[in-house]
């Protein structure tokens, strides 16, 4: 059986000595060696100023919101993953949902102005595959509204545009190192800003509150990473470049074998932009392929390759949120055009040459 995505483990040996100095210690939570160790190398990595660990990525992206204080309504995608508007949600905003671009599946600047409202006051994006969003256009609108920006940069490890890492954009961008994603800690996730007091409010909130011992400053919560975790999230970091660059060799394949496949749009890579290859999305027109998605989700099904539609059903489509103003087709052409055709094709390090073009085979079959 071939699934959309499977996992890189570290090292066993070079974890059970890890293991081993944390079972000496008996520190295992509370923000011990490893969990600084691991900040620091993170920071060194992804070339960024302050980091700060947690259990996962839905509670980063709740955490960002509480530590930015953000109220109201907030203009974002619904082109993504559930939690991105979850997050909004447990914090009490309203989401209001913006359309989205063809070439890269991220936010339409030019959508979001006319959905600012008295109330609005951020703007929350995702850089949807790891396609950096159009953070100049955004941060301009953001500018002159007022708007934090809070980036959902859950696909986003290790991007870089013109050399520099895109999760130093905006007010914060939040990761998650969930076990699906291209850097894994089997679970967890982080807050990257480049504002060192904001960091350390994050800190506390992460951490209930605390200051010190006797000393609250918010209405924090537990969502701190423990030392089992880091330790192995700082084995992992020597494995991320061999991992993506063996990626990077898959996603090569697919695009030599399904070039000129009527009926199929592959992507290729962005301008000035270094990808992580965390997913391999194509999309499949009925009426020039001749099957639908659907159609052809079922074929690999059937052969055992359990590929995945993300995004689809869109956020907007779910009864959560399918009442609100802005979930109207009217309002998403694009991204309920591109939900209906998206697939999103297996791809990990270990995927094996043979498989793909098993897969690409069935698919022109
Ligand atoms: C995975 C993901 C999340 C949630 O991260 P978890 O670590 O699973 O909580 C949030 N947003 C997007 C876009 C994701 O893909």
């Amino acid at each position: 059986m071939i699934y959309v995505t499977q996992p890189s483990l570290p090292n066993l040996e070079e974890y059970t000595k890890l293991l081993e100095q944390i079972w000496e210690s008996k520190h295992i939570a509370n923000i011990g060696t490893f969990h600084k160790q691991f900040e620091k190398k993170l920071k060194k990595y992804l070339k960024i100023e302050n980091i700060s660990l947690f259990t996962n990525g839905t509670l980063a992206l709740i955490v960002a919101l509480q530590a930015l204080r953000i109220t109201g309504e907030v203009i974002t995608t619904p082109y993504s993953f559930v939690a991105t508007t979850h997050a909004l949600h447990w914090n009490g905003i309203k989401p209001v949902f913006c359309d989205i671009n063809k070439h890269d599946f991220n936010i339409n600047p030019n959508n979001i102005e006319s959905l600012i409202t008295p109330k609005t006051t951020a703007i929350m994006p995702v850089h949807v595959y790891g396609n950096p969003c159009d953070n100049k256009k955004i941060q301009k609108i953001a500018d002159i509204y007022g708007l934090k920006v809070i980036y959902d940069a859950a696909h986003a490890f290790a991007v870089e545009k013109k050399n520099k890492s895109i999760l130093n954009w905006g007010d914060l961008s939040i990761l998650s190192f969930h076990a699906t994603k291209t850097f894994n800690t089997v679970e967890g996730g982080a807050i990257v800003t480049k504002n060192i007091k904001l960091k350390k409010r994050i800190d506390y909130l992460k951490n209930f509150g605390f200051v010190d011992e006797t000393t609250i400053i918010g209405h924090g919560i537990n969502a701190k990473m423990n030392e089992l975790i880091a330790a192995y999230g700082l084995l992992q970091i020597k494995n991320i470049n061999n991992e993506i660059k063996k990626r990077k060799q898959k996603v090569k394949l697919y695009r030599t074998l399904l070039n000129n496949v009527k009926g199929i749009t592959i992507y290729k890579d962005l301008k000035k932009t270094k990808h992580n290859y965390s997913y391999f999305p194509i999309l499949i027109d009925k009426n020039s392929f001749g099957k639908t998605r659907d159609e052809v989700y079922e074929v690999l099904k059937k052969n055992n390759i359990f590929v995945r539609r993300y995004f689809h059903p869109l956020i907007s489509q779910f009864s959560t949120y399918s009442g609100l103003a802005s979930a109207k087709k009217t309002n998403l052409l694009v991204a309920t055009k591109l939900a209906e055709q998206i697939l999103c094709l297996p791809l990990y390090s270990d995927l094996e040459n043979v498989t793909i073009e098993f897969i690409v085979n069935l698919i022109k079959k």
